[in-house]
């Protein structure tokens, strides 16, 4: 076979990370499970199917940071002959001799999102993800030719003090520093294992050449209200001029992407600067995307103090978006995080603002019922084992969510992890050793919750999905084999077992 030169700089994911999903960017989570589960093809059959590949080995969809980043380095100079987004199972056409980079972007290279609970409740050993990215760092190609390897993206943090053979870990944005630590690199100067990328003002973010993954386009970035776990917190708020946006949406429709999501941290915050949303901006981002045409729009993020303190601006956008009309429901992620008011003042004195931190509990049960009466359906998280928090606080948590139960949503719980470069970086992240049986019972109750809505979230989703009639009944299938399977566990555990 003939060799190919390869592109300098080659931007790429595990197959984890480069699937369509069927279109629906929450099979994604699949990626969390135990390997040893399921055979590898009826995993990428089932939840992570690659996205399209173009004849040069490029990949037709691209999570929208690598997009952000392959933005950035063909504004700073770079050529298109010079750097390509590369499908996973192509790089044969795209990584050669003449390869000087492999950057990767994960969200969750290592696993280590909620590892620890999916190890501790199922145990099967190491998931999906981690398996595929140490394929992908080890990959003959790479071996061969020796690129520097550059780790990128949200889980980018996972990486430090691992030693899996990559060369340089990228924290923060890759707009402002990537292009020149690419040109050091190639210049064959030093260049420091970790690197910590600056903030761009939301002007200077690019707009994307080539589609997203699940139609994500990033509004802003940012989030001013601090929590003390959060990385995002540690940047500063700002927001993307309108027709930049809206470029990045058109990218996607030409491309032949039907949903589209708009991503930032607080999508209330757009345009505002902070506290206040800013109701005009918001609705006139809102009514500009629609007018594009997408068949469904979603957000990625809200904040429930937001919503809770201007509850009409989200009827307002339900109205333009049509829900219930042009599109079933719209979905968005929100963070709970905990039940306890002592916990949120510690750890996250700005999460309720401008409501009080006393009345957490009641801001949450407000926006569940707004979300139930306008269609919408939140994708909760919660932190369990935040330093300090003792079996009170985990009733109170537990309380919350039972007062939730009828409420169509998922409410994920996950084990608090220490994150680099948050307020509690040197902090140790909270284990099964550390569980008290009121934790058993929160994460029982939460598989309770999720299985109960499981069925009418399917066929809520449907509607983004690109699943062939097959395809969709086997994860029909898949999902009542999940509940029989989790049923066992999420009894003990609602008896304030551990689940194994
Ligand atoms: S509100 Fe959400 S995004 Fe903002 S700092 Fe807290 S956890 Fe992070």
């Amino acid at each position: 076979m003939q060799q190919m030169p390869g592109k300098r700089i080659v931007l790429t994911s595990d197959s984890t990370m480069m699937s369509s999903y069927h279109g629906g960017v929450m099979l994604g989570f699949a990626a969390i499970m135990p390997r040893a589960m399921l055979p590898d093809w009826i995993f990428q059959k089932l939840f992570c199917p690659p996205v399209p590949a173009f004849e040069d080995g490029s990949a037709a969809y691209a999570p929208c940071g690598m997009r952000k980043v392959e933005a950035s380095l063909l504004d700073a100079g770079f050529s298109r002959e010079e750097v390509i987004v590369a499908h996973p199972d192509h790089l044969d056409r795209a990584i050669g001799p003449e390869t000087e980079i492999v950057g990767i972007t994960h969200d969750d290279p290592m696993g280590k999102i909620a590892f620890r609970e999916i190890e501790e409740i199922i145990g099967r050993g190491p998931p999906f993800n981690r398996s595929k990215f140490l394929e992908l760092v080890r990959h003959p190609l790479i071996r061969r030719h020796r690129p520097k390897i550059v780790v990128g993206g949200n889980g980018a943090w996972e990486v430090m003090g691992e030693d899996v053979g990559v060369d340089h870990i990228y924290l923060g944005e890759g707009e402002s520093d990537f292009p020149e630590i690419c040109r050091k690199i190639i210049r064959k100067e030093a260049v420091p294992n970790v690197i910590r990328g600056t903030a761009v003002p939301g002007e200077r973010i690019p707009t994307n050449r080539g589609a997203t993954i699940g139609g994500i386009v990033e509004i802003g970035r940012g989030c001013w209200r601090g929590c003390a776990f959060c990385s995002p917190a540690m940047r500063t708020m700002r927001h993307r001029p309108l027709k930049n946006i809206l470029e990045d949406v058109r990218v996607n429709l030409a491309a032949g992407q039907r949903d589209i999501i708009l991503h930032s941290e607080d999508f209330f915050s757009y345009g505002s600067g902070g506290m206040n949303s800013n109701e005009e901006k918001v609705l006139k981002l809102v009514s500009a995307v629609k007018q594009l045409g997408p068949k469904t729009m979603d957000v990625s993020h809200l904040s429930l103090a937001a919503i809770h303190h201007n509850q009409g601006l989200l009827r307002k956008i339900s109205r333009i978006v049509g829900v219930g009309s042009d599109q079933n429901h719209m979905s968005a992620w929100i963070g709970i995080e905990t039940g306890s008011c002592r916990i949120l003042d510690m750890h996250m004195p700005r999460k309720a603002l401008p409501g009080k931190t006393g009345n957490w509990p009641e801001i949450v049960r407000d926006c569940y019922r707004l979300f139930e009466e306008e269609s919408w359906l939140p994708v909760a998280s919660l932190v369990l084992g935040l330093p300090g928090e003792g079996r009170e606080d985990v009733i109170q948590t537990t309380e919350l969510v039972e007062s939730l139960m009828n409420y169509t949503g998922l409410i994920l719980p996950l084990f608090f992890t220490t994150i680099a470069d948050t307020k509690l970086g040197g902090t140790r992240g909270f284990s099964k050793q550390d569980a008290l049986p009121e934790h058993w019972q929160l994460v029982g109750l939460c598989l309770d919750y999720n299985l109960r809505h499981l069925k009418k979230l399917h066929r809520l989703y449907s509607e983004r999905m690109t699943a062939s009639p097959l395809e969709h009944a086997a994860l029909t299938g898949i999902n009542l084999m999940a509940e029989v399977f989790l049923n066992k566990y999420m009894k003990r555990m609602k008896r304030g077992e551990p689940p194994n």
